[in-house]
């Protein structure tokens, strides 16, 4: 349920409502923007009368809610969500260009690819240190020192880091050394890690949209981060399992308008782990673009032929730039900017 209120309440007035609320046993979440302060309330709201609380002079109305998220709810904050990423920012007018390669190989090869990748014009390096492989037999990422190789990078470029955590044990080094902390597919539905993650993750999470997850799940995954305690959630599109077997995945372009208009979180779109080749990640990444997405995440190697992990799907960092060129134009006419 949630309380609209009217145009320009005191502080003290909106303080009082919140103690009603709370009065109830219930939680209040307050959702100021320019135009209109909400209060959310959290709980069991089957007791609540909404015409008490309507009587109140402050009090426009009082909806009741039936998506069973409310913190991610569009609902509960009307206007779009702007995450800090270390200084970047993702949502509203603001497009977010990730690029870096599926994992961190050596040193000298993710200092190259993150500096072609800044003069490309990306935004933020990622580099995967902990990989989700399918088979135990597969590179399972270089951990601690893969991250220390992405701290070197962002020395050298100053581009902030994004890097996947699989448990929660790592949480405190993710702190420390990463700016954005990718959740992937497999474990979206990881409800112990998306809790912890919420309780004490620092920094701003990316939660990848599983495999063969509904947006309605995939929604509630963010809402166990947001009610765990952490705001700072992204969600990220990158392709759901279809029959189709010729794509690694099906890009679910209407992830975009779908999750703007259920919730107030940013989208990005990772084209690369979408088609499985490198010549769908230019089309689909421009279309996710001109749709309106709040930010791109695409792998770049320098070497795909010889990469330890998703070479396929990989662009050359020549194409990158070339393909950057092009959205940054689309991303003109859609009114986004790239900072
Ligand atoms: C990745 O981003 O490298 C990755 C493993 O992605 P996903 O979780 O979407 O498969
Ligand atoms: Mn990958």
């Amino acid at each position: 349920m949630i309380i609209v209120l009217k145009p320009k309440v005191s502080k003290h007035e909106i303080q009082d409502l919140v103690e009603k609320v709370e009065s109830y046993g219930l939680t209040a979440h307050v959702s100021q923007g320019t135009e209109t302060t909400i209060i959310g309330m959290i709980g069991d709201v089957t007791k609540v009368d909404p015409k008490q609380l309507e009587v109140s002079p402050v009090v426009d109305h009082v909806m009741r809610v039936s998506e069973p998220y409310k913190l991610a709810n569009r609902a509960f904050h009307p206007e779009d969500s702007i995450i800090d990423v270390a200084g970047v920012k993702v949502g509203g007018d603001h497009l977010a260009l990730i690029a870096g390669p599926c994992s961190v190989e050596s040193k000298e090869q993710v200092i190259m690819i993150a500096k072609a990748a800044k003069a490309a014009g990306a935004n933020m390096l990622r580099g995967g240190a902990f990989k989700p492989r399918t088979s135990p037999y597969a590179f399972q990422g270089m951990g601690t020192t893969g991250l220390d190789i992405l701290l070197a990078a962002k020395e050298e470029t100053g581009l902030p880091i994004v890097s996947e955590l699989m448990s929660a044990e790592y949480i405190e080094e993710f702190n420390e050394k990463v700016d954005l902390v990718q959740i992937g597919a497999r474990n979206m539905q990881n409800f112990d890690l998306l809790k912890e993650v919420g309780k004490r993750c620092t920094k701003p999470i990316l939660l990848k949209r599983g495999l063969s997850a509904t947006y309605e799940e995939w929604i509630m995954s963010a809402e166990y981060i947001m009610a765990s305690g952490n705001p700072n959630v992204i969600l990220c599109e990158r392709g759901v399992r279809t029959y189709e077997t010729y794509t690694r995945n099906t890009l679910d372009l209407q992830a975009i308008p779908v999750i703007k208009r259920l919730t107030h979180l940013p989208i990005i779109i990772d084209p690369s782990h979408a088609g499985g080749k490198w010549w769908l990640v230019e089309p689909m990444a421009k279309a996710a673009v001109a749709a309106g997405c709040d930010g791109l995440m695409i792998e770049v190697h320098n070497d795909p032929e010889h990469a330890l992990c998703d070479g396929p799907q990989s662009l050359k960092p020549e194409k990158y730039t070339e393909l950057l060129k092009q959205v940054g134009e689309i991303a003109h006419i859609v009114g986004k900017e790239i900072k």
